[in-house]
């Protein structure tokens, strides 16, 4: 598939395109190969989307390593890849093709993605030598490709009306834990593959806990109710936050939830090509400063998303990454109260040419239910 975009986007899509991409990066990595052993990054360079894989990237060709398992589904998901069925282990299969490469031949692996035992097989069997990878198919993925692109808009599609046919539901005397079934029942019943991470629902006090996982409590009036929640689609993740209240909501919950919004308003202003992941965090504390409220924002302004519900980049206070077109990132600023409660709302947004366009559609008015 082919598209159209200029600077930032990645025009040519596909597996075989981002292995080129990635092959013309190897020597400024001092390497080679790479021997990918995160499955997320494999399935980006090849489409495997099995549970046990290793992937050696050399100059001109690519070997999928997997067992038996999976012999079908690669031959009918992998492409610009030779498919290897390993017999005795994956890291084996993997060492006795490394074993074949000449002396002093450089491979790049990932540190983050490789246990020590891993490695010490690999070190054992090959005699090989090994450099760091440098994140540098994290870095690729972080700018999204057309075909990609469908499936996240889909994935952000599908949270947001899941989340819009979840409102009604959103009332006295449920659970926690009932709320959370139902927008993952939705999420499948809607052609997502699941949920993309345990659904939050935070309610009351607990809403405080910026990462609470459901439970058996009881929504009650007047409270505060939290609801993160994203969907898989075609591999590709969505992450959405909306606040909503119980009942008429107070002042105070209500200037508190116009100040989030501004806040966010802020971030998603501060992106556009060219900026700092640093830019937009910083415009949106800077926001909630003006309200005396940044000392209550306690995590980053937001993370890029794709095949992981966390990539690159970080939106972080001192992140130096730029932003390029064709990035998605969540902008999520949220103030949290102990004893009250907390307040997040969280978009998905596309780096555009010269600013950012929301993928997620679901309302952002304070809603009352
Ligand atoms: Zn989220
Ligand atoms: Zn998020």
């Amino acid at each position: 598939m082919t598209g159209k975009s200029a600077e930032g986007t990645q025009t040519r899509c596909g597996p075989e395109a981002r292995s080129t991409r990635l092959r013309a990066l190897l020597s400024d990595l001092g390497a080679d190969s790479l021997l990918v052993s995160h499955l997320p990054n494999i399935r980006y360079l090849c489409g495997f989307s099995g549970s046990a894989a290793l992937l050696l990237v050399e100059r001109s060709k690519s070997t999928l390593f997997t067992d038996s398992r999976y012999t079908f589904q690669a031959r009918e998901e992998v492409s610009g890849a030779q498919i290897r069925i390993a017999k005795k282990g994956i890291l084996r299969a993997a060492t006795e093709t490394l074993r074949g490469r000449r002396r002093g031949f450089r491979v790049a692996y990932s540190a983050t993605h490789m246990s020590v035992a891993e490695k010490r097989l690999l070190e054992a069997g090959a005699g090989v030598r090994w450099v760091a990878d440098g994140n540098v198919v994290e870095k690729l993925r972080a700018v999204k490709d057309e075909e990609e692109l469908i499936w996240i808009r889909k994935a952000a599609l599908l949270i947001s009306d899941v989340f819009r046919r979840t409102l009604p539901l959103i009332r006295p005397d449920v659970t926690e834990l009932d709320l959370a079934a139902e927008i993952e029942h939705d999420i499948k019943r809607g052609g997502g593959s699941g949920p993309s991470f345990e659904t939050i629902i935070a309610s009351g006090p607990r809403s405080a806990w910026a990462h609470a996982r459901p439970t058996s409590k009881l929504l009650r009036k007047s409270e505060l109710v939290v609801l993160d929640q994203g969907a898989i689609i075609g591999g590709y993740c969505s992450d959405m936050t909306r606040t909503v209240h119980l009942g008429r909501a107070s002042a105070r919950a209500k200037s508190l939830y116009q100040a989030v919004r501004d806040a966010q308003q802020a971030g998603k202003q501060a992106i556009r090509p060219g900026a700092t992941a640093g830019d937009v965090d910083r415009a949106a504390r800077a926001s909630l400063k003006t309200s005396q409220l940044d000392r209550y924002f306690t995590h980053s302004t937001g993370h890029g998303l794709g095949l992981e519900v966390h990539e690159m980049p970080r939106l972080g206070k001192s992140e130096a990454t730029v932003l390029c077109k064709g990035m998605v990132l969540t902008v999520e600023p949220g103030v949290y109260l102990e004893g009250f409660g907390g307040i997040r709302i969280e978009d998905d947004v596309i780096v555009t040419a010269n600013g950012c366009d929301d993928l997620t559609t679901a309302p952002r008015d304070f809603l009352e239910l």
